[in-house]
């Protein structure tokens, strides 16, 4: 078991296209073997590499709560191929961001294309909450964070809360 430091915005990598995924070998299942361990650590549902330092085109979820069973996905390369026209409001939060939560209007649901973790090409439907989850963790491929659909106003406020955030963590270390 190895939980990964977790990259904290602002900052630079949170912001960038991640690459591709071109040979899913053992430094890979390594990663999101630790990805896995670092996100039910946090008692988070969705995980981007880039959260961890690694720029590449990797996400985990599980959207399972305390009263249903594991239910892990690994998505790398991931790309959205459909989604619905209908939108949904859904408070969210980031692992990026602690104790930020806000609501963000998104597809109600998604079709999405990605290897999974023995290259397997699939294509799933996700509905509901694992809907929302894949849409945040694809942002997060792209540089995209969930500040980017509220008002820059409110962008503003949370990102001064974040730097005041990252100078009290390196004051306690
Ligand atoms: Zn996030």
């Amino acid at each position: 078991m190895s939980v990964l430091d977790l990259v904290f915005a602002p900052s630079a990598i949170l912001n960038k296209k991640a690459n591709n995924v071109i040979n899913i070998d053992k430094d890979i299942k390594t990663l999101v073997s630790n990805m896995f361990d670092t996100m039910y650590k946090y008692n988070g549902v969705g995980l981007a590499a880039p959260q961890v330092n690694e720029s590449l085109q990797i996400l985990i979820m599980d959207c399972s709560n305390k009263d249903n069973a594991y239910k892990p996905f690994t998505l790398i390369n991931p790309i959205i191929i459909d989604e619905s026209k209908n939108l949904k409001l859904y408070e969210e939060g980031c692992l990026s961001f602690p104790e930020q939560y806000f609501e963000v209007s998104r597809p109600e649901f998604v079709k999405a294309n990605y290897l999974d973790i023995d290259g397997k090409s699939k294509e799933k439907v996700f509905n509901g909450f694992e809907a929302v989850c894949v849409q945040h963790e694809i942002d997060h491929l792209i540089g995209i964070l969930f500040t980017s659909y509220i008002s820059s106003l409110r962008r503003q406020i949370i990102l001064k809360k974040m730097q005041k955030f990252k100078k009290n963590l390196n004051k306690s270390i």
